[in-house]
């Protein structure tokens, strides 16, 4: 137990909070999440987790729980959107095949009981107002209470207090897109598998949860306004049905079920320059918030805690310092985070090609490649999947 009596505060219970928390606690340290809600709950949407996320989960000691409350992915389909499927890539090609569509408030409650059964002490209705690097960091909760300790670990997600204190502003700008979220009864009894829709200015993805019971949908269109960067703003289903009428009936099939819908502004952040400083450390999207279209931020979240939690371990179990543990985390995570978010950043231009050509060369190339070589197609994605980041330790 290299973390033994390291009394670490975790700001924020979400899923790099709660992950993070039940490394450290593994490791013996002493470890409190500070949550600003009154319950962990989660909004109703789904979540990819791709094989370098579940090899941390299964690391932790929550593989069996995450593949008991998802379904296992075994394709996934690129679909013109008027012209049917253009290529499906077999996940079965992966060289680890541990690819997850799971509810996110079903990943929460498995981390939350992960962290709890560790010893982690989970406190609601927590807002940290203030944090403040040191020899001993602090934090400041909203209501003015203090608390000190050896390490804190921002996991904040977007709005976090931590980033601007060790970075100052970088304010994000809009993408010009936004995403509608949902989740609609299975109906049509969808398989196991993940469907990109893709049309001009326009995309939409969608994949079966919980025992294929549900369908998880997020629809993305081009836009020059701009929504909140929240969950919270709902929108009226019928200018979303809009938004996508001229794609195929397999989509209309699909949104003629949605009653609710949250719509979310899509921004682009700088990954913060400096991830660590004086006792504290930024995680998951509070350092690096990415783009949807690679269904990495959460996975990235996941990476990010096996590897801080073992940074500090190797550096105190060798007469280090906790400095030398937080520097080495921010060395070992900062290319492969910023690799990833400028691949989802690229997706985001090449599922809505809007020449008509373009998107025609795109995807015969797609079709080529598929057809003639479905095995490369897969292994160009090894870098990614075929990493296990609790093997590099
Ligand atoms: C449309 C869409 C689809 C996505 N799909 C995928 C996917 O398929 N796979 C994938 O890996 N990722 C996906 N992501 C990304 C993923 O959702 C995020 O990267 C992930 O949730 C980040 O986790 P986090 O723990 O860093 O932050 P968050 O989940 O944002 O958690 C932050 C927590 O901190 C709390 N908090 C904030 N401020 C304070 C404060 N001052 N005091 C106390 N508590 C505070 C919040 O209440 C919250 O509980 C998707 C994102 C979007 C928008």
């Amino acid at each position: 137990m290299d973390l033994d009596d390291l009394k670490t505060l975790v700001i924020g219970a979400g899923i790099g909070g709660l992950a993070v928390a039940r490394a450290l606690a593994l490791r013996g340290a002493d470890v409190t999440v500070l949550e600003q809600a009154g319950e962990i709950a989660e909004v109703g949407a789904g979540l990819q987790i791709s094989p370098n996320g579940f090899a941390v989960l299964k690391a932790l000691g929550l593989g069996e729980g995450l593949r008991a409350t998802s379904v296992q992915g075994r394709a996934v389909a690129l679909h013109d959107y008027q012209h049917g499927e253009v290529l499906r890539l077999d996940l079965g090609l992966l060289e680890d095949q541990n690819y997850y569509f799971v509810h996110r408030a079903d990943l929460i409650d498995l981390l939350a009981d992960g962290a709890r059964d560790a010893g982690v002490k989970i406190r609601l209705l927590q807002k940290v107002d203030q944090v403040v690097p040191g020899e001993k960091p602090k934090v400041i909760l909203s209501n003015g209470t203090e608390i000190m300790a050896d390490l804190v670990v921002g996991a904040d997600g977007l709005h976090s207090r931590l980033r601007p204190v060790l970075n100052g502003d970088n304010p994000p700008f809009f993408t010009g897109q936004v995403a509608w979220r949902m989740i609609v009864p299975n109906d049509a009894g969808r398989g196991p598998e993940a469907h990109v829709h893709m049309g001009p200015h326009r995309h939409l993805v969608s994949y079966p949860l919980r025992g294929g019971r549900d369908l998880n949908i997020v629809a993305v269109q081009e836009r020059a306004d701009w929504a909140e960067e929240s969950w919270s703003q709902r929108d009226d289903p019928e200018t979303l049905r809009a938004a996508f009428a001229d794609f195929g009936p397999e989509v209309q099939g699909m949104l003629a079920k949605v009653d609710e819908v949250h719509l979310w502004g899509l921004f682009r952040h700088m990954v913060a320059p400096v991830w660590q400083g004086g006792g504290t450390a930024l995680l998951g999207d509070a350092a690096h918030p990415t783009l949807p279209f690679m269904a990495q931020g959460a996975v990235m979240a996941l990476e990010d805690a096996w590897v801080l939690g073992d940074a500090l371990s190797r550096s105190l179990s060798q007469q280090g310092t906790i400095a030398k543990g937080l520097a080495s985390y921010q060395h070992r995570r900062a290319a492969r985070v910023q690799r990833v978010i400028n691949v989802a950043n690229g997706n985001a231009r090449k599922y809505h090609l809007s020449f008509g050509p373009l998107r025609w060369a795109a995807h015969s190339a797609l079709r080529l490649g598929g057809s003639v070589a479905p095995k490369r197609m897969m292994t160009r994605f090894n870098w990614l999947y075929g990493y296990d980041v609790t093997r590099d330790s």
